[in-house]
């Protein structure tokens, strides 16, 4: 970004930064900002410090939350025995869309992948293993995606959880292969969740 003065240049790069956004895509959207009203640009400001300020992981969970613990561990109508271990937030936010799931959740805030240098101790799995400990949890679904990274951590989770006596299950049916969670629709995602089989 030669050609632009330095704040201009530092926008570009640090939209350049964001997932899925390209130098021609951070340029434009540096100058829709320079063009856009002063209060527009504060506004987004404001939004992004607040959002880091306000939002941390939910210390039961993991999930995203603005309260601790979120408002989906509070919940008391909830079925506690029952844990969706899912990959990443947005997750959660597709399995409550599609209503058809009452028990808690787990956000492991990935999935292991050695071509990416993500092992087990970088998701939330030592959390996973303490909220086990009480014993209230009877079955553990592992609703991690269907790509080869997704299998591996189902696989290693069931490796890992089976011996502690707890029932685990997969979701299968329906999930395309190779597919994320959050881009199969609610029937599909219902119909996962009741197909799912016990693991291994
Ligand atoms: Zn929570």
């Amino acid at each position: 970004m030669l050609y632009y003065s330095g704040p201009v240049a530092r926008l570009v790069d640090e939209f350049a930064k964001l997932p899925g956004i390209g130098p021609k895509t951070a340029q434009r959207l540096a100058f829709h900002i320079l063009n856009a009203p002063p209060e527009a640009a504060q506004n987004l400001a404001r939004a992004l410090i607040e959002v880091r300020q306000s939002i941390k992981r939910c210390s039961i969970c993991c999930n995203l939350t603005d309260e601790d613990p979120c408002h989906i561990c509070r919940d008391t109508t909830r079925n506690p025995k029952i844990l969706c271990v899912v990959e990443e937030p947005r997750d959660v936010v597709a399995m409550e869309k599609a209503r058809g799931y009452r028990g808690l959740y787990h956000v492991l805030h990935g999935a292991i992948s050695p071509i990416e240098g993500v092992g087990p101790d970088n998701l939330t799995i030592k959390e996973l293993l303490n909220r086990l400990q009480t014993g209230e949890v009877e079955e553990v679904i592992l609703a991690a995606n269907s790509d080869v990274e997704g299998e591996t951590t189902a696989l290693y989770l069931a490796r890992l959880l089976k011996p502690l006596g707890v029932k685990v299950t997969r979701i299968a049916h329906g999930i395309p292969v190779g597919s994320d969670l959050e881009y199969a629709d609610a029937m599909t995602l219902n119909k996962a969740l009741e197909g799912r089989g016990e693991f291994g």
